[in-house]
């Protein structure tokens, strides 16, 4: 059973926006991407569920950035068998899309989406190259699976690299029929796949947003509402009745700052007040120093 060598993370962009999204109303452009980042993310979730319950031998990585020529490409899962490397591109579409060819898209009410195929197809050729570069030669498959169980997709081609909700569990038994043995050199594969991965997109698109204008306070990390009760050693929301340890809420709020505004010094007083003034001082400055490095004397000192 794999647990995944490589385990997915929540890009840095839609870290942003989660941490924006309570305190401010986003631009339409940053909404839209907020609801499109999340979605996709929670599709993938579903996906890595499925291949964590894979019983054969197989190395599951999830959520690979590389860089190939100067043009990064990503890939939403790889798993490598003995003789096969399955590259998989997760899709979280919702309801009724008709298939149009020439260009091949899935269209929608008035919107339309490439037909993720032609990604899948461009990011297989360039995995191609990366192993060739690197003198790897297994053989890759590629698919786009479907995860959501009210896609449907009318006028659908007849394609075996695209896996629809009601095949899905068709298609994981196939994966877990393979014989698969592995030796050291898939180990290598998969350590240097893991190397090439490149983390964020360099240029990734930042939300707008300034300090000023963001809602000071801390709100319930399971729900996202701002109604929240203070205790001496907790935080109950008021809403879903969801607690959390005062020190924890502290480290999440210097983290929402830190990822945030990356150029601010961390201060008892600046956490103080991102908190919406409810914690103590003291209470503030005890979690600092247990878990930063204070920096310099009195007035001008800040953690690190
Ligand atoms: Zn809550």
């Amino acid at each position: 059973m794999p647990t995944p060598k490589k385990s997915r993370r929540v890009t840095k962009e839609l870290l942003m926006l989660r941490a924006l999204n309570p305190r401010m109303a986003l631009t339409d452009t940053d909404r839209k991407k907020y609801y499109a980042l999340e979605k996709g993310y929670q599709g993938e979730v579903m996906f890595d569920a499925l291949t964590e319950g894979l019983k054969n031998n197989c190395i599951v990585l999830n959520g690979l950035l590389f860089k190939l020529k100067e043009k990064h490409f990503q890939i939403d899962t790889i798993i490598i068998f003995q003789k096969t490397i399955y590259l998989i591109d997760v899709k979280n579409f919702e309801g009724d899309y008709i298939y149009k060819s020439d260009p091949d898209r899935f269209c929608k009410n008035d919107t339309e989406i490439d037909d993720p195929i032609l990604q899948l197809f461009r990011s297989e050729s360039k995995l191609r190259q990366l192993l060739d570069e690197y003198r790897f030669n297994l053989l890759v498959e590629s698919y786009v699976v479907h995860i959501n169980p009210t896609f449907t997709l009318y006028k659908a081609p007849q394609n075996n690299h695209v896996i629809l909700p009601t095949q899905i569990n068709r298609f994981i038994r196939k994966l877990e029929n393979i014989p698969s043995n592995l030796n050291g050199g898939h180990e290598r594969l998969a350590d240097l796949l893991i190397s090439l991965d490149q983390g964020d997109y360099p240029n990734a698109p930042k939300p707008t947003y300034c300090y000023e204008q963001l809602r000071k306070g801390t709100c319930c990390s399971k729900c996202n509402s701002f109604s929240v009760s203070v205790g001496e050693r907790k935080m109950v929301c008021n809403l879903c009745g969801f607690e959390e340890r005062l020190e924890s809420v502290v480290l999440r709020s210097v983290g929402e700052l830190r990822l945030l505004f990356p150029e601010f010094k961390i201060t008892t007083n600046l956490v103080f007040e991102w908190c919406g003034d409810v914690f103590s001082k003291k209470m503030i400055r005890r979690v600092l120093k247990a878990n930063y490095t204070l920096v310099g004397h009195g007035q001008w000192s800040f953690f690190e």
